[in-house]
């Protein structure tokens, strides 16, 4: 099974508790306003990633517990994250969702087999008027964290940080996480509105 993905960081501590791979699925149709991922919205192909051996990858990786699926909408490609989410849960890693939808509407779709594997949701639109710089987690005051499994509460999940910086081999500095008030000026916004996105 293949997966359309943007990009991957095999080690983050910005999104989600604990070292997570973070996986930033390609395409999305929500399109909020604001959004600081533009460059995933398009559907058109960018890495197409075979689904077993991208989990083998983050089972691979060393002190990680677990798996960050954000991006871009996961729900648009639910039955590969399925078979990913599947198989780093059967390693004993947990499963971190962000999504634009929310959860009412995601229980009245066909998604609820990757719902069933994710232990921590957080959902709804992104609304740049209601930007959370205090909530953990949250881009905006309107998203909700869902605690679908047993395995994490709001306590354990309170001392993450908030913002990364990380430096790709090739030389490109990208920004990943929630930053704070006083780092925006320094923080590079991507370009709004997006241009060249189908
Ligand atoms: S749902 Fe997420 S990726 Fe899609 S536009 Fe909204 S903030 Fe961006």
């Amino acid at each position: 099974m293949l997966l359309n993905l943007a990009r991957t960081i095999p080690r983050s501590a910005a999104n989600g508790p604990g070292q997570r791979f973070v996986i930033w699925v390609q395409g999305c149709a929500i399109r909020c306003p604001g959004c600081w991922n533009p460059d995933t919205w398009t559907f058109a192909t960018r890495q197409l990633r075979d689904t077993a051996a991208l989990a083998d990858e983050i089972v691979a990786t060393s002190e990680i517990e677990g798996v960050t699926l954000t991006g871009g909408e996961p729900f648009h490609q639910a039955r590969a994250l399925v078979d990913v989410a599947s198989r780093v849960r059967a390693a004993g890693l947990s499963v971190f969702v962000f999504t634009g939808y929310d959860l009412h509407e995601l229980n009245q779709s066909d998604h609820c087999e990757l719902l069933a594997l994710t232990d921590v949701l957080v959902s709804g639109r992104y609304v740049q008027s209601l930007r959370s710089f205090e909530s953990e987690w949250r881009g905006s005051t309107n998203q909700r964290v869902h605690f679908l499994s047993a395995r994490y509460t709001e306590a354990s999940m309170a001392d993450s940080a908030h913002v990364e910086f990380h430096l790709a081999p090739d030389g490109e500095l990208s920004v990943t996480g929630f930053p704070l008030p006083q780092l925006l000026d320094v923080v590079p916004a991507p370009e709004w509105p997006p241009q060249d996105q189908e």
